[in-house]
This record gives C-alpha cells, structure tokens and sequence, in this order.
C-alpha cells in the first residue's frame, strides 16, 4: 500500500487551480509549498516522484539533516519557513531557496553576511496582520523602517510578506487579514505573498496569495 501521497497532492493541486480559476488567476501565479516539518525524508520522496518540487521546512537543524539526505532529488526547493535563531543561520543560508519569517535585524544580518557573494536569498518578511501580542511577525507600523535595513543587505532579495493569521471562524475577518496583508505588501512594492495553509489556502488565493504553504492535506496530520 502506497502512502497516499501522490493522490493528495492531485487533490490540492486541484483546488488550487480551482481557486485559481475563480479569482480569475492564472494557475501558474500560485506555488504550493508542500510543509513537511516533522515529515520523514521517504514521504518527501514521494512527492518530489510525485512532481512536487517546493517544500517547507519549519526547524533549521531538521532542514539541514533532510537537505542532505535528499540532496540527490535535482531542482528540489526548501523553504525554510519557521523563526530562525541567529545561531541556526547557517543551515538556512546554505540550503535555502527562500526565506519565509523574516522578522529580527539581527538574522537578517547573519543571513547577508552568509550568502554574501552568492545567489541572493529570496525572503519574506513575516507580518502580525492578526495584532495579537502573542504571535510572532512585525507589526505594520513597524515595516517602513525594517524594509529599509534590509533592503541595504547584500546578499538578500526582499521579494514579499508573509503571515499566518490567527485562526478564527469568521469568514470575513480571515479574508480581511489576507487582504491587510495584500495591501501592505502593494504599499511597499513588494510582489510576492507567503498566506494560507491546509484550512485556509483558498481563501489565502482568492486574496492574491502567491505562495500556499500547505503541510497537513499534502503529508497528513503531523503528531
Ligand atoms: C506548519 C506550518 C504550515 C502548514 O500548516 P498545515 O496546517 O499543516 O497546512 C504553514 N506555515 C507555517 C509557518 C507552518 O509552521
């Protein structure tokens, strides 16, 4: 018995092109990050067999350990998509086709000085659209001037926002942190858009989402 990889991945691959196709997008304008923190490297396997290309890494150590176990599977991507320590850089600044979480001066710092002189690492500055303290992500207010420091690193190319709102029920608050986040990243020139996972990935695309970050429907629940 397979895992059932290849046919979840249909399956989203799927609504997302239906999504797509009712926000009046073209398909090719939305990537599907499959998250496979916590996953083992033979589920990445398969979906890579599968067509997939594009996975996201939560933990900087288990990135490094799964980068070169598959360092065999050609034009595969890592996302490295969780909160990074300054001291767990490296690893990220190694492997890493993207960054997603982008929220301290600090490891913005640790990252230019690492990928310095090579291919620019492509990131996303992570947004608290949600105004919980608790959560992470910068505050709005906060942007213009975070934007501008980074902007001066060599090394990074500051590509788009990132967010992962608070889960809530209501319909049109879910859709309007998407869409504070669309508006932000417009505001700032910025052209990409990391929104939108498992439960809300639709909604994430009718928003204008340019990256889903997708690890529950792809891979199963994570225990
Ligand atoms: C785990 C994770 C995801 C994927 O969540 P699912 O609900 O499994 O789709 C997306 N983004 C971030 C930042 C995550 O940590």
């Amino acid at each position: 018995m397979g895992s059932g990889i290849a046919e979840r991945l249909a399956s989203v691959r799927a609504r997302v092109a239906e999504a797509c196709v009712r926000a009046g997008r073209p398909v090719e304008s939305v990537t599907l990050v499959a998250v496979s923190k916590l996953k083992p490297a033979a589920l990445i396997r398969e979906a890579y067999a599968a067509g997939q290309r594009d996975f996201g890494e939560n933990y900087a150590q288990e990135l490094r350990d799964k980068a070169a176990e598959l360092a065999d599977l050609e034009g595969l991507r890592w996302h490295a998509i969780g909160p990074l320590q300054t001291n767990k850089v490296k690893y990220v600044a190694k492997v890493a086709h993207a960054f997603h979480a982008l929220e301290r001066l600090e490891v913005a710092r640790e990252l230019s000085k690492r990928r310095e002189g090579t291919t620019p690492l492509p990131c996303y500055v992570e947004v608290n659209v949600g105004g919980e303290s608790t959560k992470s992500g910068l505050e709005p207010s906060a942007l213009p001037e975070f934007l501008t420091q980074v902007r001066a690193l060599p090394g990074l190319a500051l590509v788009g926002l990132m967010s992962l709102p608070p889960p809530t029920d209501d319909e049109a608050r879910a859709l309007g942190y998407f869409q504070a986040l669309r508006e932000l990243a417009q505001h700032h020139g910025l052209p990409q858009l990391s929104m939108g996972t498992t439960h809300d990935f639709e909604r994430a695309i009718h928003a204008g989402a340019t990256h889903v970050r997708v690890g529950t429907a792809v891979f199963g629940e994570r225990t």
